[in-house]
């Protein structure tokens, strides 16, 4: 893992080089579409004197971007091969002048002793996809009645109550808690990017937050088995977080998705996918390359900037818009919702980065509602730092870091016209340790996110 600073065009020897095309694109502002577009188009055509692909150029496709790149001077994060390490930082020194710092030297290690952290806690943080349902099960079960779980893309207006354990690797699992079915609702989806653990952790800690304030606030003698349920909390917190929670759930209802992308995040339990983000969706026969990016395959100006058309990328944005059952399902319901006048609030969580975005994410223009969006936003930034002091950055993903067009935001406020739309990349700020946040970490992020929510929910104007 390391990452380098793009050169302003300007920089002192800055000459084209075979692998300086690619670069400048990505400096430029443009996305990795281009960068990758680039390398492809040279490698084709043969680059080398012997006429043989560049080896500079076939270098870049084995570049996992973890933060991608999309303004000058912007420092941008990868993953690489011990292997391509000495090639690359050789060519971004020497050629395009990038200065470039080792962030994790060793993945595989870091990756380890995150499950042997999450191993020996007995909170166990981390939940496998089959983990999280018998999850969700002890939530409904606990709850006195009140929480219901169904899976989206059923029939019956995705409703239906779901028996455990009869799940297919592309069930939707969501939980709904609420005191009043004529609520407005919120909807929170998690894990869309498979290797984003934090995550569906976070969906997981924020359920409990709000069944306990459910429960709370119909005056449920809290049993032992409930207790039990949220033992990982410090009880007294729970009781203030719960009273808190008793103005949000009286306000709205929640809707918690916490595996978007479930046999994506199967597969990063695996040894070889830990490093994955999009389905598993098998594209054409004949090609190696598996899976869509969820998050590029929303309809809103589909195909824009950041979406990879090709199905290699890991920003491939599918064939066509909702191609896939996970984006298929989700707006299908979030559709009927927005019919019926309810659906008010949604958040996509991320990681990483510590950034709460508004609207849009496909152009840096200012929607109609920026300044009622930045209002709630800064409101929300405000509350998480109070809790734990981490700060987050807040405003539209195409001005702080680069344009992505068919995410799930900009669908949400463009196509349904669902004015509190938000995309929140959790912690850690940096590349390390990136994607591989220690599971001491998850309850923390749970209660500074909870702290948001609830603020964001209490300044919201419905
Ligand atoms: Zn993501």
């Amino acid at each position: 893992m390391v990452n380098c600073v793009c050169p302003a065009y300007s920089t002192p020897g800055f000459t084209r080089s075979k692998l300086q095309g690619c670069l400048c694109y990505s400096c430029s502002g443009s996305s990795l579409t281009d960068l990758e577009s680039t390398g492809r188009a040279e490698r084709n055509r043969g680059y080398d004197q012997e006429g043989n692909p560049a080896s500079d150029v076939v270098l870049l496709k084995q570049i996992d971007f973890w933060t991608r790149p999309g303004q000058l001077n912007q420092t941008v994060d990868i993953e690489v091969s011990d292997e391509d390490f000495e090639k690359l930082s050789l060519v971004l020194k020497e050629h395009a002048g990038m200065e470039l710092t080792i962030q994790i030297d060793n993945l595989q290690q870091l990756i380890n002793e995150q499950l042997e952290q999450n191993k020996a806690s007995a909170r166990n943080d981390l939940l496998k996809a089959e983990q999280i349902t018998d999850k969700l099960e002890e939530m409904r079960r606990s709850s006195g009645g009140l929480a219901e779980i169904f899976e989206l893309g059923k029939k019956g207006k995705g409703r239906k109550r779901v028996k455990r354990g009869k799940g297919k690797k592309k069930t939707l699992r969501a939980i709904k808690i609420s005191i009043d079915d004529d609520k407005p609702v919120f909807f929170i989806q998690c894990g869309i990017h498979a290797r984003e653990w934090i995550s569906p952790a976070t969906c997981i800690n924020l359920s409990s937050f709000a069944l306990y304030a459910t429960t709370h606030i119909t005056a449920f003698q809290i049993s032992f088995t409930t207790v039990l349920c949220f033992n990982f909390f410090d009880t007294q917190m729970i009781q203030k977080s719960a009273s808190d929670a008793s103005a949000m759930l009286n306000k709205m209802s929640f809707v918690i998705l916490p595996v978007f992308n479930p046999d994506g995040y199967e597969y990063t339990w695996t040894n070889d996918g830990r490093m994955w983000r999009k389905n598993r969706r098998k594209n054409k026969k004949s090609s190696r390359c598996v899976g869509v990016d969820l998050n590029r395959n929303w309809s809103y100006k589909w195909g824009g900037e950041g979406a990879s058309p090709n199905e290699c990328d890991q920003t491939y944005r599918g064939k066509k818009a909702f191609s896939e059952k996970e984006t298929k399902s989700v707006s299908k319901y979030l559709e009927g919702l927005n019919k019926q006048g309810r659906l008010k609030g949604f958040i996509d969580f991320h990681a990483f980065s510590q950034m709460w975005f508004i609207p849009w994410g496909y152009t840096s223009t200012k929607t109609n509602d920026h300044e009622e969006q930045m209002r709630v936003a800064k409101i929300a930034v405000e509350a998480i730092r109070r809790k734990h002091g981490k700060s987050y950055k807040y405003g539209s993903s195409a001005v702080l870091l680069y344009k992505a067009a068919g995410g799930s935001e900009d669908w949400t406020y463009g196509s349904l016209g669902v004015k509190y739309s938000f995309t929140v990349e959790l912690p850690p700020r940096g590349a390390n340790p990136g994607f591989i946040l220690p599971p001491s970490q998850i309850i923390t992020t749970g209660e500074e996110i909870f702290e948001g929510l609830k603020a964001l929910v209490t300044a919201m104007r419905i």
